[in-house]
C-alpha cells in the first residue's frame, strides 16, 4: 500500500487475488510462491506519454496515455486499450493486473498488459477521433509488436478506433503485420471477435447452470451496460432461450419485461453503435420499455445502488464498468432471489457484493474467467494473422466454446482440489497464479 499510494482499483484488484493464494502458497511450504507473489504486482514496464493532437476548431487538445506491459512470463503483453476521461495509472494497473491472470487461464500463450487514454471519445467528431487514435498510436507503435505486445479494444476503443491505429502503426513502421486484435475482417480480424466476450461469459453460464442440473431456458437475465460486452450477451441469451429484460448506460436503465428479443437488440446496437447515444432513445421505438434517469453514477461501495440491481432476475450479468455492483446492490438481487451472477466486465463487483453474494451462496463467477472469451478470440486472431489465414465463424465460435468450457472445468477442478469447491473467484486466481508463477520461476524472473 505505501509503495502505491492513490492507486485504490489496483490494490482492491491485488488483495482480492492475494486473498486466493494464501493456501495455494501454504501447501508448497512458503518459500517457493512469496517471491512470484512479490513479482507478480510490480509491471515489467510502464509507458507513459503525450497524445497532443488539433479537434476540429484548430485548438491543441493534450491527453496522456498509457501502456502498461505487467507480465510476459507466458507470451507477448495482451490486454486492451481503454479511451475514457476516467482512465489513471491505478485502473490500468488493476486491469492488466486482472489481465496477467486472465491471458493464463485461457490456455493460451498469452502475457497480460492494458493500456488507453484519459481522451473522451463522447461527443468527438469521426475526424477528431481519427486524429486522436493517430498521434496515440505515433507515439505508441515503436514499445509494440506481433511477438511483443499485442493491444486491443476497451471501453471506448471498437472497431472504429482500432482500424484507425491499425492504419496509423502501418504508416509509422511500413510493416503489416499482427499488432491489434479486434482489427475488421478485410485486414486480418476474426470473425466472431466483437460477439466473443458477449458470447463467451454466457457460455460460461451454460456451464455454471449445467452443475446444477439446469439450463438457460426461461431464464430471466438483468444486463448492465448496452456496449459491446452487454449486446452479444443478450444475443446468446436469446439463442440459449433466456430472456433480459434490462440494460443500461451511463445515463440510467432500461426496463423491458417482454424481454429484448434480437429485433430490439438490432435497435440497441444502433442506438449505441452507430447513434452513439443514450438507450434513451429505445423507448421511441418501443412502447413496451420503461427508461429511469440515473441521477448519479454507481460505481462506488459507499454509494447509493444502482437500480437496475433491484430487478427481480434469475441471472445477473454486471457488464458495463467497475464497481457498478455494490453489497447494497448484491443484496438486493439476493432478496430477489437471483441464482447465478457472471461478470462480463472486468472486477464490476465490489469485495463488499462478492461477500454478500458468497454467504448467501449464489454462484459468483469473476471476470477473469467468465469474461475471458474476448481475450481467448484475440489469442485465436493472433493464430489466423500469423498463419496468414481466416478461419470460419463456425470454427472460431467452436473454438471459443472450447476455450470457455475448458475454462469453467478448470475453475472447478482447482477449487476442488484446494477444498473450495463451487468458489470460482478462487479456482480462477489459483488456476491462473500456478501457471504464470511456474513460468516465472523456471526463467528466473522470481
Ligand atoms: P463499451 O464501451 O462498448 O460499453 C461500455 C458500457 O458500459 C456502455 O453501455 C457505457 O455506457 C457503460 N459504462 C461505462 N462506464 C460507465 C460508468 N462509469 N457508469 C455506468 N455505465 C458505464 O465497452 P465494453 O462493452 O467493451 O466493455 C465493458 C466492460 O467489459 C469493461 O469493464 C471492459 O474492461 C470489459 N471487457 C471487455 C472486453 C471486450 O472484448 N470488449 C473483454 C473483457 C472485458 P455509455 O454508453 O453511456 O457510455
Amino acid at each position: 500500500k505505501a509503495r502505491n499510494p492513490n492507486e485504490p482499483e489496483f490494490l482492491q484488484a491485488a488483495e482480492e487475488i492475494l486473498h486466493s493464494l494464501g493456501p495455494v502458497v501454504e501447501a508448497e511450504g512458503g518459500d517457493k510462491f512469496i517471491p512470484v507473489t512479490k513479482a507478480l504486482f510490480e509491471p515489467e514496464r510502464v509507458i507513459q506519454f503525450r497524445v497532443a493532437w488539433y479537434d476540429d476548431a484548430g485548438e491543441l487538445q493534450v491527453n496522456r496515455g498509457f501502456r502498461v506491459q505487467m507480465n510476459s512470463a507466458i507470451g507477448p503483453y495482451k490486454g486492451g486499450l481503454r479511451l475514457h476521461p476516467t482512465v489513471n495509472l491505478s485502473i490500468l494497473k488493476f486491469l492488466a493486473t486482472e489481465q496477467v491472470l486472465k491471458n493464463a487461464v485461457t490456455t493460451l500463450p498469452l502475457g497480460g498488459g492494458k493500456g488507453g487514454s484519459d481522451f473522451n471519445p463522447k461527443g468527438r467528431s469521426e475526424a477528431e477521433v481519427r486524429r486522436f487514435c493517430q498521434s496515440f498510436m505515433g507515439a505508441l507503435a515503436r514499445h509494440i509488436g506481433p511477438d511483443t505486445d499485442v493491444p486491443a479494444g476497451d471501453i471506448g476503443v471498437s472497431g472504429r478506433e482500432i482500424g484507425y491505429l491499425f492504419g496509423a502503426y502501418k504508416r509509422v513502421t511500413n510493416r503489416f503485420e499482427g499488432i491489434l486484435t479486434g482489427k475488421g475482417p478485410t485486414f486480418g480480424g476474426s470473425l466472431i471477435r466483437p460477439e466473443s466476450t458477449g458470447y463467451g461469459v454466457v457460455m460460461f453460464v451454460r456451464e455454471m447452470l449445467k452443475v446444477k442440473g439446469d439450463t438457460l431456458e426461461g431464464k430471466v437475465v438483468v444486463i448492465s451496460g448496452s456496449g459491446n460486452v452487454a449486446q452479444y450477451a443478450t444475443q446468446k441469451v436469446n439463442a440459449l432461450g433466456g430472456k433480459v429484460i434490462a440494460l443500461s448506460d451511463s445515463k440510467g436503465v432500461l426496463v423491458d419485461e417482454e424481454g429484448i428479443t434480437d429485433k430490439k437488440l438490432a435497435e440497441v446496437m444502433d442506438i449505441k453503435n452507430v447513434r452513439r447515444t443514450s438507450l434513451k432513445a429505445f423507448t421511441e421505438k418501443f412502447s413496451t420499455a420503461k427508461w429511469t434517469d440515473f441521477s448519479e453514477q454507481y460505481t462506488d461501495e459507499d454509494e447509493k445502488s444502482n437500480p437496475l440491481w433491484e430487478i427481480k432476475c434469475d441471472v445477473a450479468l454486471p457488464c458495463a464498468t467497475q464497481n457498478e455492483l455494490n453489497a447494497d446492490g448484491a443484496r438486493a438481487l439476493v432478496d430477489n432471489g437471483v441464482s447465478i451472477v457472471a461478470e462480463g466486465a472486468n472486477m464490476p463487483s465490489t469485495p463488499g457484493a462478492i461477500e454478500v453474494l458468497r454467504s448467501a451462496k449464489v454462484a459468483f463467477a469473476p471476470g477473469k474467467a467468465s469474461n475471458a472469451g474476448g481475450v481467448a478470440t484475440s489469442g485465436l486472431e493472433m493464430s489466423q494473422n500469423s498463419q496468414r489465414m481466416a478461419w470460419s465463424a463456425e470454427k472460431v465460435e467452436e473454438e471459443l466454446d472450447g476455450i470457455m468450457t475448458r475454462i469453467h472445468a478448470d475453475c472447478v477442478e482447482t477449487a476442488k482440489a484446494y477444498d473450495r469447491a463451487g468458489d470460482y473467484v478462487f479456482g480462477a486466481n489459483v488456476t491462473g497464479f500456478l501457471k504464470v508463477a511456474e513460468a516465472m520461476l523456471a526463467q528466473g524472473l522470481a
